[in-house]
């Protein structure tokens, strides 16, 4: 069946979602649109929907490639994707390799200290709320996944993190953290929405310059050109 695009379902800080003629098959359109700050802040910035998707499309491949199942099937053009329709779980799975962002600022830690082994954090996804932290009994016991599914998303969580350490540190990169979200797909658990700088951290090894979107939220300019950069270090084809 030819896969068409139908009528937007949902427009977020960064992706429009349309339904497509295929009840299990979703179109994400990624856009130029950067926010901040749970939404408070937005800008748009030139390339950023292209270079996200470009790099996405990678990271999904490769982890794909690597035995994690993603709802990845195909890009169809600069900034869309083709993608399998997930029954989202309203929380965000984060890994964190060093001290940054939001655990710096709860626990007073200095910046880039090495949380060694690498730690895993759950957020419950409502930007009114301002993203609060939440932990897998609470998610249980609201219904949002089952032990089972929350045991899952932590092993491959770390899954993720070790195969992508690695992809960044070949490039000369430190991969500090990073957010992923899963749904379930015909009762399986699948890694969806996207990986790119926008939902990580990622440092250059030797001078630990930022170069994902805290350079957006720090106003530290040179946004999409650190963005692509990243890309070019860890061989993400941009043209
Ligand atoms: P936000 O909702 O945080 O503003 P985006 O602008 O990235 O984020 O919007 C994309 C939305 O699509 C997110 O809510 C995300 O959870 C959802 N999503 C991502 N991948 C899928 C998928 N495969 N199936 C269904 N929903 C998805
Ligand atoms: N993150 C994200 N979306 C969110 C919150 C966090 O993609 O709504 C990413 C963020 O880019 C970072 C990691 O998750 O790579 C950890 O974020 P943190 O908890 O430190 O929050 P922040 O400092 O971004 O408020």
């Amino acid at each position: 069946m030819q896969i068409e695009k139908q009528k937007l379902i949902y427009k977020g800080k960064a992706k429009s979602v349309y339904e497509t003629n295929d009840a299990d098959y979703l179109i994400l359109h990624f856009r130029d649109d950067t926010s901040a700050f749970n939404g408070e802040r937005v800008e748009q910035l030139g390339r950023k929907g292209q270079v996200n998707n470009r790099f996405n499309a990678f990271i999904m491949q490769k982890l794909d490639a690597a035995g994690i199942e993603t709802h990845f099937e195909q890009q169809l053009s600069d900034d869309e994707v083709l993608v399998k329709r997930l029954q989202m779980i309203p929380v965000e799975c984060v890994v964190r390799n060093f001290a940054a962002g939001s655990l710096v600022r709860r626990l007073g830690l200095e910046e880039g200290q090495a949380l060694t082994p690498p730690t895993y954090e759950l957020f419950f996804k409502d930007d009114a709320l301002g993203d609060p932290m939440v932990n897998e009994s609470l998610s249980i016991s609201l219904g949002w996944a089952t032990a089972e599914q929350l045991a899952q998303m932590q092993a491959l969580s770390y899954q993720v993190n070790d195969i992508l350490k690695k992809l960044f540190d070949e490039g000369g990169l430190m991969l500090v953290d990073f957010k992923l979200e899963f749904g379930v797909y015909h009762d399986r658990i699948v890694l969806g929405d996207e990986f790119s700088p926008d939902g990580c951290r990622i440092w250059d090894k030797d001078t630990k310059k930022k170069l994902d979107k805290d350079r957006f939220r720090q106003s530290l300019g040179d946004v999409i050109e650190s963005y692509e950069e990243v890309a070019q270090r860890i061989g993400v084809p941009l043209n």
